[in-house]
């Protein structure tokens, strides 16, 4: 784009609601709406996959190449509508058909679909490829071809395909992260977890059988007095970054609770969550799970789990506005550079490596110490 656009010199103070722009202007380009957006509201209004995963089919006796769309299976509303609408009803559906049954269902694993069959060919063929472009000592290819399984990999997890494909043979070793507790964490209760998911049964002096379930909420801690409407008392003692932090990585703190709880009472418990934000934005959780636990072993489970995220240090920015300028990019290298000594940017896959063993990490999630815990009977 020009520096100057003429249009927006000829724009002047006009109110675009009640002025219908010049044809053509620049205005009326800017209203139209986007064909990607078009699109995706048709997509949602029709319930379909706003974002479908494009697979490569090929047919082994013709050669013939064609591009099948799988539904993303997004579990989140704001990622894909459709999807998300549909995994809700599934699980409803799951829990009206699975909440008080009193056998284990352990169904055998499904056999592979055919998206799953194209999906497992296809990334047998990238392999060759990579094989190929390793032995030629070609490692922008090989750079491209990790990056294109790395997508394969994540459609073949949304598929529902449990396990690796292939062994991780690439040359950038995995992190190991310290798997040590943290001191100032509570020791937990470690049973080997039973392949069970239906809770106690109690007997009424009826000969009725009872089977409770429980209903959990779990919040994030408290970053600071907040007023009605959720905005704090006092601004400027808020903990904001910590808020933001927390409620960024919260998913996985939950992630590690579920765990921990299924280790700390033996049996794989099950739930049905959803994530919500409070009033103050900050997210919570309301669970309801099949069996019962004591409210003793639920906070101790929430008091002592943790998620510990392993970021490079983000508290002085590096670059800043008032400082030697921002980075540029860079065509020849493909990197943004240094404004001033024109050296690449660290890269963030470099800079996780960098973290050592006696880094600290750079932040810890941890719940807050509201924990609700109700006993729910059908
Ligand atoms: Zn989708």
């Amino acid at each position: 784009m020009n520096a100057v656009d003429q249009d927006d010199a000829e724009l002047g103070p006009v109110d675009p609601a009640d002025e219908e722009p010049r044809p053509g202007s620049r205005l009326a380009r800017m209203r139209q709406p986007l064909a990607r957006h078009v699109v995706e509201a048709v997509a949602v209004e029709e319930g379909v996959c706003v974002r479908p995963v494009a697979l490569r089919r090929v047919d082994l006796d013709t050669g013939e190449t064609t591009i099948v769309p799988a539904p993303c299976g997004a579990t989140l509303a704001s990622k894909c509508p459709p999807c998300a609408e549909r995994a809700r009803r599934l699980r409803m559906a799951q829990c009206k058909a699975g909440w008080h049954l009193d056998d284990e269902p352990l169904p055998d694993p499904d056999p592979p679909s055919d998206e799953a069959k194209d999906l497992g060919r296809f990334r047998a063929d990238l392999e060759a490829l990579r094989k190929e472009s390793e032995q030629a000592g070609d490692a922008a290819n090989v750079a491209d071809i990790d990056g294109v399984i790395g997508h394969v990999d994540e459609a073949l997890a949304e598929l529902g395909v449990r396990g690796k494909a292939a062994p991780d043979n690439r040359e950038r070793p995995r992190r190991t992260r310290s798997t040590r507790r943290r001191q100032d964490a509570a020791d937990l209760p470690r049973l080997p977890v039973d392949k069970r998911t239906v809770g106690r049964t109690y007997s009424a002096p009826d000969g009725t059988a009872w089977r409770p379930s429980m209903f959990l909420t779990l919040t994030c801690d408290t970053y600071g007095r907040v007023l009605t409407d959720g905005t704090p008392v006092d601004p400027d003692s808020y903990d904001y970054r910590r808020a933001a932090r927390d409620a960024i990585h919260f998913p996985k703190l939950i992630d590690r609770f579920w765990q921990n709880l299924r280790r700390a009472v033996g049996w794989d418990v099950q739930y049905f969550a959803v994530l919500e934000p409070q009033r103050r934005l900050a997210p919570h959780l309301h669970a309801a799970f099949r069996g019962t636990v004591s409210r003793v072993v639920l906070r101790q489970v929430a008091t002592a789990t943790y998620h510990q995220v392993w970021w490079p240090a983000t508290d002085a920015p590096i670059y800043a506005p008032d400082g030697p300028g921002l980075p540029t990019w860079d065509e020849q290298a493909g990197s943004y550079v240094d404004p001033v000594t024109g050296a690449e940017l660290v890269s963030w896959d470099d800079a996780l490596d960098a973290i050592g063993p006696d880094d600290e990490p750079a932040h810890v999630v941890r719940f807050g110490p509201q924990i609700r815990a109700d006993g729910v009977t059908a």
